[in-house]
């Protein structure tokens, strides 16, 4: 496995790539990597002859008072998943070579990042579009592969890669998850051994939507109500949000009629999680 540290190297790489006709996936993650992260990589080689990974912690979708600092990070430990994953190469830019002195150009997707996510984290997914502008260009993939798991960054995403023409073909990946429900994620490494159980109201909560909605419940707000009494039980748990959405769109629904995402965003203890589930009423597929 190559490990390119720089935009240019990068492009040099992708381009002999292409010139010997291999089709490229890129699969975009800030490390720390764990099962999610390595099924976005078989999926990428289902849709790829070639998988490039990149590992960038970027500051710019970071607040002010987030965990920048504290993001949980193991370089040998991903560099030897990916190896063993048959990984071509391991992108992993420096913050100086993707940020230099001067740097003033960001990439924004306006409607799609409003809500959820896009509320409580302001300037988030303009980082995000930004760094993947940023990743496309150096590595002009083929394929881009992104979890579920963040659902409105792969909603941004596609609307990014539709709007501004990059013709590149994204792809989701299903979310995840530990034997008890909890999807994975880097930021369960910050999680004590009693926040751990008390995440799993997360996973709950969607179960709980899911039932309600298969047993024919169509009303937004009569489902809300019962996500809310399975994450108000848990005592360290404390709601960021709890909405239903259009999952293109990303915007709230009244009532389920044809396609809607139920996404939540969970403080347990000091560690905010995500997780999303879709909800289907009983007989539509
Ligand atoms: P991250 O390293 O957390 O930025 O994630 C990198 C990519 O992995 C994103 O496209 C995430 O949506 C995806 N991902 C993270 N956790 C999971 C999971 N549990 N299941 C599937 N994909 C995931």
């Amino acid at each position: 496995m190559r490990v390119i540290d720089n935009p240019g190297e990068m492009r040099a790489w992708a381009d002999a790539a292409r010139c010997s006709s291999k089709r490229v996936a890129l699969v975009p993650t800030m490390g720390y990597l764990h099962a999610g992260h390595l099924s976005l990589v078989r999926a990428a080689f289902e849709h790829a002859d070639a998988c490039v990974v990149s590992i960038f912690v970027n500051p710019l979708q970071f607040g002010a008072g987030e965990d920048l600092d504290r993001y949980p990070r193991d370089l040998d430990n991903d560099s030897r998943l990916l190896r063993e994953a048959g990984v071509e190469v391991l992108y992993l830019p420096t913050a100086a070579a993707m940020y230099p002195e001067g740097f003033q150009t960001e990439v924004t997707v306006t409607r799609v990042t409003r809500e959820l996510c896009g509320r409580s984290r302001p300037g988030h997914f303009r980082g995000v579009t930004t760094v993947v502008t940023k990743l496309f260009n150096a590595v002009r993939p083929d394929v881009a592969v992104f979890g579920e798991k963040d659902f409105q960054q792969l909603a941004t995403i596609r609307r990014m890669v539709d709007d501004l023409d990059f013709g590149i073909e994204i792809v989701g990946a299903p979310i995840a998850r530990e034997e008890d429900g909890l999807a994975l994620s880097s930021r369960n490494a910050y999680l004590s051994a009693d926040e751990r159980r008390a995440a799993r109201c997360l996973s709950r909560a969607l179960d709980a939507a899911q039932n309600s909605c298969g047993a024919g419940e169509r009303r937004v707000p009569e489902i809300l109500r019962a996500v809310r009494g399975v994450l108000e039980r848990e005592q360290l748990a404390r709601v960021d949000y709890a909405e239903i959405v259009d999952p293109a769109t990303i915007r709230p629904l009244d009532r389920i009629s044809g396609e809607a995402r139920l996404a939540l965003a969970v403080h347990v203890g000091r560690t905010r999680l995500i997780d999303n589930a879709p909800l289907r009423v009983s007989g539509e597929e």
